[in-house]
């Protein structure tokens, strides 16, 4: 399986999926058509599914065009929140075999950016919409922070090798906080001058593995003593558990960094 990323609005990253020689592909989160559409045409492709993350318009503005150009493509979503664009609501653990493409597909939920947010597994490949970002992850919108800080300890449980698609291109501001809680972080400092020199060339920072995010992602680390102190120093009490250190940082970094 290939995946491109077509780049959208200001940070979003749409991603296509295809078989080498296939003649149809998959797109997850079209925020905007018009990328996708050029890019179908230049390739000579068909869409044959639109896998939705989760409700937000910068995923899914995109789909009503796409559907009148592609009527056959079936649109996969979340069950757990209102999308009116989704066709096939999804819960956890569903599986889907997608035409044109030889993986088969997993669904897992991982509420807490949105109420109702899915995650897809192909491989070892995740597209994780708006929950984890590289070197960071999604804010706290219709969903709760138990449920992010319990959605992200389930992406942490799958193999280091993961491959990590998220959907913007959020990582050099999210290293940026990353330092403010790890300032002694070697592994955050060399990550952060290697995506430095992505960005310069022009090239996504995305995917990431979760072998890095594990070493480089606060949000991935709460039960290391350095970001424990570090999220109960700007909170000034004793914090007991990952989800009260996960509230802490994503506070922490909504009021005092973005
Ligand atoms: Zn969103
Ligand atoms: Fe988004």
């Amino acid at each position: 399986m290939r995946i491109h990323p077509l780049p959208a609005f200001e940070d979003n990253y749409i991603w296509v999926l295809r078989q080498p020689r296939g003649r149809h592909c998959v797109v997850v989160d079209p925020g905007d058509e018009d990328p996708v559409l050029a890019w179908l045409e230049e390739q000579e492709l068909g869409l044959s599914a639109i896998l939705v993350t989760h409700g937000h318009g910068d995923h899914t503005g995109g789909v009503r065009a796409l559907k009148a150009r592609w009527p056959d493509a079936v649109v996969y979503g979340p069950s757990r929140e209102r999308v009116p664009v989704v066709e096939q609501p999804l819960e956890e653990g569903a599986s889907l075999s997608l035409e044109g493409l030889d993986v088969s597909c997993r669904v897992m939920e991982v509420p807490g950016h949105t109420a109702g947010h899915l995650a897809y597994r192909l491989g070892d490949v995740l597209f994780c919409g708006d929950t984890l970002f590289a070197g960071g992850c999604g804010r706290v919108f219709s969903g709760t922070h138990e449920q992010l800080s319990d959605s992200l300890r389930r992406i942490a449980a799958l193999p280091g090798d993961t491959l990590l698609y998220c959907a913007h291109e959020y990582t050099l501001a999210n290293l940026g906080f990353a330092l403010w809680v790890e300032p002694d972080n070697e592994a955050i400092l060399r990550r952060k001058l290697a995506e430095e020199e992505k960005r310069s060339r022009g090239e996504p920072t995305v995917p990431s593995t979760l072998a890095l995010e594990l070493a480089t992602n606060p949000f991935l680390r709460t039960a290391e003593p350095a970001v424990i102190a570090a999220a109960e120093r700007w909170a000034g009490r004793p914090l007991n558990g990952h989800r009260e250190v996960f509230r802490a940082l994503r506070n922490w970094k909504d009021q005092d960094y973005d």
